[in-house]
């Protein structure tokens, strides 16, 4: 499947939001959205025009898909399952992408960042529940042990990436053994137990997809 493959930080100035894309570079000063450059095409000295609610349904649904790392029409589908299911749909839509594997892979510690877990998965380096998975959309359910495969635990990336666990530890719906790299989704998360993505209104997308 085609990738964005440009600058990312430019995704984040175009959100006008830090979207997290790379890793320790994001929580360093070097981070353009530090310095309050305006979106790329954006004349600085411009005022900010008023944004129709078709523009401000579109661009939570980018943030979103763009903070997850996915493309288009695979966004699209993850919403339409979404739908389908019991519950409110903005809130399925989170815990859909939450259980994504290189969502999980990321918020183990076991990557810098959700581009970086993707790779992770793709090449191979990641197991579920003892067996070698490396689909990064596979959707991974309560119970199910993630871990990092026997020969790849000696990989630079991974041990770095896990010095994180260290200073943040893990979201409250994930159980971690840094020493054995491996860890355990415990549950589905409830939409308020993602607090780092407070700040997007998923109702706006839902309202982007009723169109
Ligand atoms: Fe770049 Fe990360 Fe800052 Fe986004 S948050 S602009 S990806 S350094």
């Amino acid at each position: 499947m085609a990738r964005y493959t440009g600058p990312v930080c430019r995704l984040c100035r175009a959100e006008q939001k830090k979207l997290m894309l790379k890793g320790g570079r994001c929580r360093s000063d070097k981070c353009p959205i530090n310095k309050r450059r305006p979106a790329p095409g954006k004349d600085p000295k411009a005022r900010p025009g008023k944004r129709s609610d078709y523009g401000i349904q579109l661009r939570e649904k980018q943030k979103l898909k763009r903070i997850y790392g996915m493309q288009e029409k695979q966004f699209g589908l993850f919403f339409e399952r979404a739908l389908r299911m019991t519950g409110i749909t903005g809130e399925n839509l989170f815990v859909l992408l939450e259980r994504r594997l290189d969502n999980v892979v990321y918020r183990m510690r076991f990557a810098v960042s959700r581009s970086q877990a993707r790779q992770i998965v793709l090449h191979g380096h990641v197991t579920v529940n003892g067996k070698r998975v490396n689909v990064p959309s596979f959707l991974v359910k309560p119970e199910d042990v993630v871990a990092i495969e026997e020969s790849s635990k000696n990989l630079v990336v991974i041990k770095d990436a896990l010095k994180e666990y260290g200073k943040s530890g893990v979201m409250p719906w994930l159980q971690l053994d840094p020493d054995g790299m491996k860890g355990t989704f415990l549950n589905a998360p409830r939409r308020s137990d993602i607090t780092d993505l407070a700040d997007i209104k998923e109702q706006m997308i839902v309202e982007y997809y009723s169109k």
